[in-house]
This record gives structure tokens, sequence and C-alpha cells, in this order.
């Protein structure tokens, strides 16, 4: 079978047609904002740019601007995400209870979703975001820290490792399954060229096994929010069916505005919100709620052992000192608020964690120097460094890894800032500043 035929199979009257000429299409541009920076002006001009329906942080863009060489978007201003991907928020808020929750992406890099979901969740909730794959995980420690939040834990574990030694911890526990991702197919050629039957029966089988572990993490009465990119019914409404059937998982609706058209399943009676492009403005997405029953035993956390607070300087630079507990994860010494703390030592002590909290300094190094990741915290008191504001040649400077001369700065560790959100910290030598914005991050493109 082609992927014409399937889809023919799968959508009645025209929308077949309807639908595959969509995905001939051009794909759509879309950022969402970061509530805790500056309103972000400078990708729009002055013209209002178009809201995502069902996300008030999301907007449209008419054309897809170089963000490599805009020095808000290194600041953490924005996510450039799929439209509709940002339907996640309306959904945590549509059906999540209105407490501090404990949150786990189980499958999370880049970390589109678990960006909007941290925006989404009540405040003072934790979000743990897993990605298995070592190289994609680094990049979702990026993202996430870059959006600047401290209650939130970076892990790179099998599913089958949280259902193990984290049974029944989380309130929700998201899944955004790897899938054949037939709904991205004008963003991504490859998608065109790996689609096969084959590959659809294998991301059915491996969304099943993922989905029966993230099901033994979730507390009873938690909910399971599952989505693809795809439009296939095996990697979708089977799957929910699945649940149903198997697990016992009970469906959850979500309320929508008609007028965002939004499909519902195929050939089923659970709720389920399919993104059709040729219905919506984004790409194809498939997203349903499921929720646990109460009844299973609830989870016993064992933490990991907080650090020894011996070093505790680096707490003067944050705004609370006393609302955080230090830890230590490979040498860097993190914050952790106290709030969230004794779960998010669980989770350390349960699976590999790349990064908790907010990263303050590492131990390792001989001079004392603030982490690059406390920058962008909100945990950062606003005069715990000389900020130094730039203009954006000399930001784009900064953010290429080059020296920069700062005559008028003090001397010692100053924080870069453009537009009022902080790009990283330089030390400020006198007759010039190094620049310790990380390698990995440095802009590489000499293009201005
Ligand atoms: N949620 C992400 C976002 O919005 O930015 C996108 C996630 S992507 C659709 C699916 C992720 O699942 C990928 O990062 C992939 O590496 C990961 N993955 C692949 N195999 C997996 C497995 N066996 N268990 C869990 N996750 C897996």
């Amino acid at each position: 079978m082609t992927f014409e035929q399937e889809i023919q199979e799968l959508l009645a009257g025209g929308e077949a047609e309807a639908l595959l000429q969509a995905l001939g299409g051009e794909p759509t541009v879309s950022v969402r904002l970061n509530r805790t920076r500056p309103l972000m002006t400078a990708l729009t001009g002055d013209a209002p740019a178009e809201r995502v329906p069902w996300c008030d942080c999301g907007y449209y863009l008419d054309r897809r601007p170089a963000f490599t060489l805009d020095p808000s978007w290194h600041a953490g201003a924005y996510y450039v995400q799929d439209a509709s991907s940002m339907f996640i928020a309306h959904v945590i808020r549509s059906v999540a209870p209105h407490t501090p929750l404990c949150y786990l992406d189980l499958c999370a890099a880049p970390g589109g979703k678990t960006t909007a979901a941290i925006d989404a969740l009540p405040a003072g909730s934790l979000t743990v975001a897993n990605e298995v794959m070592p190289a994609r995980a680094l990049a979702l420690c990026d993202n996430v820290t870059k959006w600047g939040n401290p209650r939130t834990v970076v892990t790179n574990a099998q599913p089958r490792e949280f259902a193990r030694r984290l049974p029944a911890a989380f309130d929700i526990v998201a899944v955004d399954a790897p899938c054949s991702g037939e709904g991205m197919m004008r963003k991504d050629t490859q998608a065109v060229e790996q689609w096969s039957p084959a590959l659809v029966r294998q991301c059915a089988t491996l969304q099943r096994d993922i989905l029966t572990h993230a099901w033994q993490a979730l507390k009873p009465g938690g909910l399971l929010i599952y989505s693809t990119c795809t439009f296939n019914r095996e990697e979708n409404e089977c799957q929910l069916e699945f649940i149903a059937g198997e697990l016992s998982g009970e469906p959850v609706a979500v309320d929508t505005e008609p007028a965002w058209n939004i499909a519902g399943g195929i050939d089923t009676q659970l709720p389920c919100y399919r993104f059709m492009p040729h219905r919506t403005r984004g790409e194809g997405l498939f997203m349903a709620v499921m929720r646990k029953p109460q009844g299973t035993a609830g989870a016993r956390l064992k933490p990991a052992k907080p650090a020894k607070q011996r070093d505790t300087a680096a707490l003067s630079w944050l705004a609370e000192p006393d609302g955080v507990q230090l830890a230590t994860i490979n040498d860097i010494q993190c914050a952790l608020p106290r709030d969230t703390a004794p779960t998010m030592l669980g989770v350390m002590g349960a699976v590999r964690t790349l990064q908790a909290g907010t990263p303050l300094l590492d131990t390792s190094l001989p001079k004392r120097q603030p982490h690059a990741a406390l920058a962008y915290s909100t945990l950062l008191r606003h005069d715990a460094f000389a900020r130094v504001a730039v203009d954006r040649d000399t930001a784009l400077q900064y953010l290429r890894g080059e020296a920069l001369t700062l005559p008028d700065a003090p001397r010692g560790d100053v924080l870069i800032t453009h537009g009022g959100m902080p790009l990283g910290f330089a030390r400020n030598l006198g007759s010039r500043a190094n620049n310790l914005y990380p390698k990995p991050w440095r802009i590489r493109t000499t293009h201005t």
C-alpha cells in the first residue's frame, strides 16, 4: 500500500484529496512566546502577528526569518514551534487539576511541548523532561535551560526505568510518541521517503511498549496525554483502544471551540483531537487524554543525597536564597526550589539525570564563575551582576563567542543583555572582556 492509498482509505468524501493537496503546500511558521521574557516585537515588526487560536502565546509568522540571527531567540524569548503542537498547553489548562503537579514528559526532545507544558502547568508544578537518545537529550537540556524555569529536571532514561524505579509517581505523563511522521511530510522530506506500512506497524509496537511503561509511572487518578504527528489509526485511535481495553484507562474530553476546526477520532467513540493540515493552519497532529483509574498503590521516592552545603557563596546570586536547596550533579552545583526539591531529589536518585533546577556553578573549575544557565533562570537576582546592555551587532558578536571591549562596565563577571534580556556572562578585564558564552551554543555563521 502507498501512503496516498492509506489516506484514501482513512478519509471519506473529498477529504483525502484535500489533505494530500495540503501536504504538498508550504509548511506554516509559528512561534510561542516565553511569558517570563519582555514582549518580543523584533520578529513581527510593528504589525501584530496573527495569534494561534488555541494558544494565547502562539503567533503565526508570514515568513521564516533567520532565527539564528535574532538575539532574542538565543535569549529564550520564544520557541519556534508548529502551531498544532501548541495544543498541548490548551489540553493541560483544560484537564489538569489547579494544584501544583508532578509532570513527566517521557519523549521530550527537542523540548517544544515541554516548554509549552512548563508554562501551562499550575504554578509550583515540577516538570521532568526525559529523552532516551543521548544527543537529543543534550539539545533538550539547552532548550529547557533557555526557557528559564527552575522547577525542571532533564533526564536521559528508558521508559521502562520510569516504570520500574518511579512507579505511580506522576500526576500527568505525556507521551509524544516516536511515530511514522505522516503529519510532518511537507516539513520533512525524510518522512515521505521513509514511509511504509512496515514502518507504521513497527512504530505502533514501540508506542504500545512506551505507553505500557508510561502507565506504570502514572499515579492512580493521573492523566496520560498521548500524541503523535501521524494520521493512521494504528498509531492513534488503536492505541487509545488499547489503553481503554487493556489498561482500563478512562477517556477524558477536552473543551475546544468549533471555530478551531479540529477533527475528531476516526471509527472510535473515544474523544480524540486531530489537527489536519487541510482544516487547521499547522502540521498534522493527534492528541488524546486518558485517566488511570483510582486504586493502585502510590510511589515512595527515595531521594538522592543533597549536596553538602559547604560552598554557599553562589546563593548570593539568587533573588530568594532561602527558597532553594543545593544539590550537585556531575560537579555542577544546582539550586532546587525548596517546595519541589524532595521530588527532584527522588527523580535524581532513580534515573540518569542531566540537569535539575538552576545550575549555579561548575565546582570543578579553579575559579568561581556563574554557570551559563543562571543567566536565563527566573531565580537570578536582577542586580546580582552588573548588566551591560548591547546593541544587536554587539549581541551577535557576543553570541559568536568573540571577545568584547566594555570600557564603561565594571571589572569582573558581567551579564550581557539585549532588549532587556540576558544573553550570558562575560568576564571584563578592562582592556577586553572574555566571552563566557558556551561553545556549543555559539552562532557559527558569519552572515549578518
Ligand atoms: N515532544 C517533542 C517536542 O515536542 O519537541 C518531540 C518528541 S518526538 C515526536 C519523539 C521522541 O521520542 C524523539 O525525541 C525520540 O528520540 C524519542 N524516542 C525514540 N525512541 C524512543 C523510545 N523507545 N522510548 C521513548 N522515546 C523514544
